[in-house]
């Protein structure tokens, strides 16, 4: 038997014992060795993303995967290039590969994409979710080979790294020499400095708020100029300054649920510069957005959802390469049968201790 977290319905999570996936069942077998917990994990465990429309009850949750190869179908190996007992990152969508979307290079939308950590256990053999001691895999998947020098606190890292630089890095088209505002100091934000310090930009200038100084912190140990603390300053204007007038070339907003953040984006970018809207706002819409000055400024604004191949192998390639204090973003490793304790500390419910990346590691 197989122990494994699975959310029976919104804010009920379990530990469940599934049987384990014998040959055959599926794609391949991993034997978890941690998988990484973000604030997604959160809107999973309250019921948000089974009111999108993108799962259902019960599931085993957990998208940011690192284990090793059980077993796999021989088919499955030559097309993805691992072996057995290879350590592999799991992407958390499986694409069909035929759609319009697949064929014209956008896999990450899909029509037919399978999700991990969303997909019911009713789907044999129903270990679909990182929050489990083995996780089974499609043979479509896309695997990412992850050095076995690379703790796994680090590995578990390369979910949010690659969206920084999906985001920060390829999206944005961050050049040498930009000055980049990126708004929002949770993980993304963190990872985000790295992303655009790749892309060789000059000045990096994070906003977050009064009470996640310590993220503030992290930021310009990675690389950040200058921290900016969004809910005692005026964000647009200290920007301007900080930029030498006319705004940053590129302005990345990675908040989540605060929607002001996307008109001082906006207004944080200089004539011809790039937003990218990363965040999600729960559907609010954005109070105080100017949309003519989209238009006067010339600015090109992004919606990104997703991460692509490239930039989860840039992601394992730089926590590879030991050049960032990677392990300064590592708060917590937690068992499985703490993860609601996990989810609380990410909540930041629990008094006197906060959390910016969180490790489970299932045993
Ligand atoms: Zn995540
Ligand atoms: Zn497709």
């Amino acid at each position: 038997m197989v122990k494994a977290a699975v959310q029976v319905e919104a804010g009920r999570l379990e530990i469940w014992d599934l049987p384990a996936p014998g040959r055959g069942t599926a794609g391949a077998l991993i034997r978890i060795e941690g998988c990484g917990m973000c604030g997604s994990d959160l809107e999973s465990f309250r019921g948000a993303i089974v009111l999108a429309g993108l799962g259902s009850y019960p599931y085993v949750p957990g998208h940011e995967p690192v284990g090793r190869i059980e077993w796999i179908d021989p088919e499955m190996a030559e097309r993805s290039e691992v072996s057995e007992g290879d350590r592999v990152a799991v992407e958390p969508f499986v694409p069909c590969g035929v759609c319009r979307h697949c064929t014209e290079g956008e896999y990450r939308l899909c029509r037919r994409r399978f999700i991990y950590s969303l997909a019911s256990v009713h789907i044999s053999p129903g270990l679909w979710g990182g929050f489990a001691q083995f996780m089974a895999l499609r043979p479509g998947s896309i695997l990412h080979r992850v050095p076995e020098s690379v703790p796994i606190e680090d590995a578990v890292l390369f979910n949010p790294l690659g969206a920084g630089f999906e985001w920060a890095y390829r999206a944005a088209a961050t050049r040498p020499g930009d000055q980049v505002a990126i708004l929002g100091a949770g993980q993304r934000g963190l990872a985000a400095v790295i992303a655009v310090r790749e892309a060789g930009a000059d000045q990096v200038i994070v906003t977050g708020l009064s009470r996640d100084r310590h993220k503030l912190d992290l930021a310009r140990a990675l690389g950040a100029t200058h921290t900016l603390v969004a809910d005692e300053e005026p964000v647009v204007e200290r920007i301007r300054e900080l930029t030498g007038g006319p705004g940053a070339d590129r302005v990345i907003d990675v908040t989540s649920n605060a929607p002001e953040a996307v008109a001082q984006a906006v207004g944080a970018a200089r004539p011809g510069g790039t937003v990218v809207l990363a965040g999600l706002k729960d559907r609010h819409p954005v109070p105080g957005l100017v949309s003519d000055d989209i238009v006067y400024k010339n600015l090109t604004v992004k919606g990104v959802l997703g991460v692509s191949a490239w930039s989860f192998a840039q992601a394992i390639r730089i926590i590879a390469s030991g050049r960032y204090p990677l392990h300064l973003l590592h708060t917590h490793t937690l068992k499985l049968d703490q993860l609601e304790q996990g989810l609380r500390l990410l909540a930041g419910q629990v008094e006197g201790e906060t959390a910016v990346h969180i490790t489970v590691v299932p045993g």
